[in-house]
């Protein structure tokens, strides 16, 4: 039988599962709603058990909604934490699948998975030095620093990162359940939904001020992240970056934010500076190849 590698994307409103080659192309693929972990676990489960009756899966990555635990030495590892996701705080994700699949699993973070997807095959060939960023229903990002993931005494939580109101006088506030003032709060896919009171963000005009509100917020982001790790480019994925128009306001506030200090970020290079991903699906890519990596 033809030796297989397993991805699952473990997303807040989906799973994307597939099994695919060592170079990366994927074979099958399956979306599996995201409902309770014992009901969406054993969908996922049944996808892989069939895919075993065809290949043999040698290894299984698994790019997960967090927070996570991550720490290989730490009792909770293979867990989501302490999520506010109804149902799903303190869930054992990686020891389900080892229990039943029995085979190697490499587990992270989705942020971490989608850097190490557009790290392989994406935008970040070749870089030692980038940030990946998904701006969505949640904020996340996984930082590449000296060719290798950082994690540190927890993972990155570039979402959280406290960024300026850009009106003092606004009663909104933003919606983090745990801070007023930060990324998310300000700028994921549901902040926008509820400061500008609609139902979906992406029928907001492309030259509404919402726009240029979004676009400084995550310059602000970028500002910060560029000052502080001196990225050779940053990527940004997630369905709010699906508004394609996006990504050059960004890159324009960003000039102005950082305002020549910084000479390597300038207008003849912005372009290829801050850049939409290259993948498709950059997390269930990148969870194909931490298995492929194991
Ligand atoms: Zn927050």
């Amino acid at each position: 039988m033809k030796k297989v590698y397993a991805a699952i994307e473990a997303g807040g409103t989906k799973f994307n599962c597939a099994v695919g080659t060592s170079d990366g192309d994927i074979l099958a693929s399956t979306r599996i709603e995201t409902k309770l972990p014992d009901e969406t676990f054993t969908q996922v489960l049944n996808f892989f058990q069939a895919q075993s009756q065809n290949y043999q899966i040698e290894s299984l990555g698994i790019g997960s909604f967090g927070p996570i635990d991550a720490d290989i030495n730490s009792p909770t590892y293979g867990y989501i934490t302490s999520t506010p996701k109804p149902g799903w705080n303190n869930t054992n994700i990686v020891g389900f699948f080892a229990q039943h699949l029995k085979l190697p699993i490499v587990f992270d973070t989705d942020v971490n998975a989608a850097a190490i997807g557009e790290h392989r095959l994406g935008h970040a060939q070749s870089l030692n030095n980038f940030v990946y960023i998904t701006i969505g229903t949640g904020i996340g990002g996984g930082i590449f620093c000296n060719g290798k993931i950082i994690s540190g005494k927890h993972h990155p939580e570039i979402g959280h990162m406290f960024i300026p109101s850009l009106n003092p006088n606004d009663i909104y506030t933003g919606i983090c359940p745990f801070h007023s003032n930060c990324l998310e709060g300000y700028a994921s896919g549901p902040a926008m939904i509820a400061k500008w009171n609609i139902n979906d963000f992406s029928t907001i005009s492309p030259d509404h001020i919402a726009w240029e509100y979004e676009a400084q917020y995550i310059a602000y982001a970028l500002a910060n992240l560029i000052l502080t790790l001196a990225p050779e480019r940053i990527i940004l994925g997630g369905g709010v970056m699906n508004n394609k128009f996006l990504i050059s306001k960004i890159r324009l506030h960003l000039l102005k934010i950082i305002a020549n200090y910084i000479d390597t970020v300038n207008a003849a290079n912005i372009d290829s500076y801050i850049m939409l991903p290259k993948l498709t699906h950059s997390g269930l890519v990148g969870s194909l190849v931490m298995a492929i990596m194991e």
